[in-house]
């Protein structure tokens, strides 16, 4: 049986030893061609070519991607919409929407970046690895029921969070969303699921425009999403406060099976596309706590979903961190430190007791 993935053992324990992490990677996923869009081919590059370079690819266990079937996507999607899709990629693909860009190669990766998401729960709930991370592209979180959005084509998570439900028989799939922006696609997908709560931190007002406090309190979806629209300009401290008051309380309320994680990098102070002022330290901190929290409640079962993040250097060091806490190292490269200034973001404490009284979190 494998180890816990925080298990403080040595690299060299880990090194092709049942308890190595697993990683989903595949260069098929370089063939969805965006250009110059922020969300491209070369985020991935630079990721497994960092893993390469540091020496900590070859002590992970790969887990092959494979593409998603119909009847996987449609747990999410529309049929129709998938045919859209193939139809538009094969056509030579295009601008799709304002953001989202497809190519000729887009639908085959699209379908192998939930396959691979899927193949990451199995691998963990197979036991072949402790914990996992599916470097997967395009991302997924925006995606909707019937439509692409903000980079993203399938919804490579809520896919794998249904297939966890179908397959696993389980009731209580917990996904925590720390990227930038709210998962409006993985929060629309579980509105009526009781099974899936998803718990999501991110700058509001911004891209995509939903995650406000009061979503998610009516009707059959109340209770299945906890937002916590944040004010631009938070960082390491105020991430904590939402990690120690909401996302830690919440997670032991709910008891998760498994935890699955929406990893966004594009809240780093040096990420252009949003205006947060996380650190590689608050990253490698609110990964650490995750992972403890999964040790903790679900034996450590946790998959990680590559999402947003913009700056390669960023986006590579946090990545790398992942992996060093997953295997038991305290070190990872920060060349970057803290913000640049000392801004300090107003009415966070209203905010979090808000959210602690709507979910009766006391
Ligand atoms: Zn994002």
């Amino acid at each position: 049986m494998p180890e816990s993935c925080s298990n403080k053992g040595s690299p060299q324990q880990h090194a092709g030893g049942l308890s190595a992490p697993g990683y989903v990677y595949d260069p098929v996923f370089l063939e969805h061609d965006t250009g110059g869009n922020p969300e491209n081919a070369r985020r991935l590059e630079a990721v497994i070519s960092d893993l390469d370079w540091k020496g900590i690819r070859q002590q992970l266990k790969a887990i092959p991607a494979r593409p998603a079937t119909l009847d996987e996507l449609t747990t999410v999607h529309q049929a129709g919409y998938v045919s859209r899709v193939e139809a538009y990629c094969r056509q030579g693909g295009g601008q799709w929407d304002s953001d989202t860009m497809m190519s000729t190669g887009s639908y085959k990766a699209a379908l192998y970046a939930a396959g691979g998401s899927i193949a990451a729960v199995e691998a963990v709930m197979n036991k072949a690895v402790p914990c996992a991370y599916a470097l997967v592209r395009p991302p997924g979180h925006h995606a909707t029921y019937n439509n692409a959005l903000g980079f993203c084509i399938f919804n490579n998570i809520a896919i794998a969070a249904n297939y966890a439900l179908n397959t696993y028989k389980m009731e209580r799939v917990l996904i925590i969303d720390f990227d930038v922006h709210h998962g409006n696609g993985t929060q629309e997908a579980f509105t009526h699921n009781p099974y899936v709560l998803y718990v999501s931190m991110h700058q509001y007002p911004l891209f995509p425009g939903t995650g406000f406090l009061t979503e998610m309190e009516q009707g059959s979806g109340a209770g299945t999403a906890i937002n916590v629209p944040l004010p631009a300009g938070c960082g390491d401290n105020e991430y904590k406060l939402v990690f120690d008051e909401i996302v830690i309380p919440t997670a032991r309320r709910f008891k998760p099976e498994i935890i699955l994680v929406s990893a966004g990098y594009d809240a780093h102070w040096a990420d252009e596309l949003a205006n947060m002022r996380l650190t590689l330290d608050g990253y490698y901190n609110m990964t650490r706590s995750i992972q403890q929290l999964a040790d903790e409640l679900c034996g450590g079962k946790t998959v990680f979903y590559l999402e947003g993040g913009y700056n390669l250097k960023v986006l590579c060091c946090a990545v790398n961190a992942t992996f060093n806490i997953w295997l038991g190292e305290n070190y990872f490269d920060d060349p970057f430190g803290l913000p640049p200034d000392n801004f300090k973001p107003q009415g966070l404490n209203e905010i979090i007791a808000e959210v602690k009284k709507r979910h009766g979190l006391y």
